[in-house]
């Protein structure tokens, strides 16, 4: 028997992650990832379902086509696996600037493209494009297509999106703001919608993404209208070491007070920052959580933060839906598992009329609808999330004759 499937990959500058879909399966046919690539360490496991993963053998110092040639000799070893025919491959690409509103077929021109807006998206473009040479390369007769991040934020307004700051610098430049994960924050939305009985394209959602990378979005009737992050994925919430907004003269006070220079300021807030640095122990959800139940002051303090500038940020992505909010989605990592968040940031926002459930807030997973709200204010609900599930979805409909 021969298998037709959708190849997903997110290719990061040193790690390739792919899934394999059936055309409509939300659930993973196989998934794999090889990290450390271009190095002597480079390594690599594939799962086929639920079943224990295994190694895949990678060449020393490989690079992405042969990470991911290996990946693939890995999953056909299977028996399950063995007559696998890949009939289109859809490619996570994270920043499509202004050019690219949905995703879009690949051939040169949007391979250019994707490499021109290598100074936007300084770590991912390049590996980006990587990725679809090396498939390509792979592939050569498959239809290939490329997902961005951004695309789904394409419908905000100026007012929304540009930063007061000097036209020019939009205009030379394209700094204004773009916002991230909207392959997330569209599918949890469709979902939300679905499960809630909503008309999509008549409805108001706000909807956080939760992860590592964190991020909230107002729906309005199925279009963006508003996004916490911005020219960079470091705009807005606070993240696992990300520090989200800061004073915009912290780099120049750093730099006179610390002595700290451009590159190192970067690094601080990108990767030092956010849960990490708040709390001195861990990015990690889980962890924190456990030194919060046990009473450690520095991940209380994390966790509080966290949530605090959440629902603040809820609250003033309102404005943009001109109503009370339909529903409140939580995804990601975080939003899905995390009670004690949710209940935090829905606290917060009893002024907008939420309310917790607290029975259904702890068992939001095993809850099929995943509502964690009363029924007496506006819907919260958890929805996980299926980026690379969006992704598939996204390539059959464009790269499938
Ligand atoms: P990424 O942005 O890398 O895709 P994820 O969406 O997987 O990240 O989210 C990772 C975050 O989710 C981490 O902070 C992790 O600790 C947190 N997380 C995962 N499971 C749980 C859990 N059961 N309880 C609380 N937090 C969790």
């Amino acid at each position: 028997m021969s298998f037709m499937l959708i190849l997903v990959i997110n290719c990061g500058s040193s790690s390739v992650k792919l899934a394999l879909f059936h055309h409509d399966d939300p659930n993973p046919v196989a998934t794999g990832m090889v990290d450390c690539i271009g190095t002597d360490s480079i390594s690599g496991s594939y799962r086929i379902g639920h079943e224990p993963s295994k190694e895949i053998h990678c060449p020393a110092n490989g690079d992405h086509a042969e990470a991911l040639d290996a990946a693939l000799t890995g999953l056909r070893s299977e028996p399950a696996l063995n007559n696998l025919t890949v009939t289109a491959v859809g490619h996570r690409i994270v920043h499509g600037g202004q050019k690219f509103s949905a995703p879009v077929l690949v051939d040169a021109e949007t391979l250019a493209a994707i490499r021109e807006l290598a100074p936007l998206a300084p770590v991912h473009a390049v590996p980006n494009a990587l990725g679809i040479e090396a498939a390509i390369r792979l592939f050569p007769e498959v239809p290939q297509v490329a997902v961005f991040d951004t695309a789904f934020h394409q419908t905000i307004e100026p007012q929304v999106y540009r930063y007061a700051i000097p036209e020019e610098l939009y205009r030379k430049h394209r700094i204004r703001r773009y916002g991230f994960h909207g392959t997330s924050h569209a599918y949890v939305a469709g979902e939300a919608a679905r499960r809630l009985n909503l008309e999509l394209n008549n409805c108001r959602l706000l909807s956080a993404h939760l992860g590592n990378g964190c991020s909230a979005t107002a729906i309005l009737n199925g279009e963006s209208v508003d996004t916490s992050m911005g020219l960079t994925p470091l705009e807005g919430l606070v993240m696992g070491t990300r520090s989200g907004n800061v004073d915009p003269n912290l780099h120049n006070y750093l730099a006179k007070e610390a002595g700290l220079k451009l590159e190192e300021i970067t690094d601080l807030l990108n990767r030092k920052s956010g849960l990490t640095g708040l709390s001195g122990i861990s990015n990690d959800f889980r962890v924190l959580t456990q030194k919060f139940n046990e009473g450690n002051q520095a991940a209380q303090l994390a966790i509080e933060v966290f949530c605090f500038r959440l629902a603040r940020e809820l609250a003033g992505l309102t404005v943009a839906l001109k109503g009370m909010p339909d529903a409140l989605i939580f995804t990601g990592g975080i939003g899905e598992n995390s009670p004690l968040v949710r209940a935090k940031t829905i606290t917060h926002l009893a002024a907008f009329g939420f309310q917790l459930d607290p029975d259904k807030n702890e068992t939001a997973g095993s809850n099929s609808m995943g509502i964690v709200s009363s029924p007496h204010g506006p819907t919260a609900i958890v929805v996980p999330t299926n980026e690379e599930f969006a992704i598939a979805r996204a390539t059959i409909a464009l790269g499938l004759p």
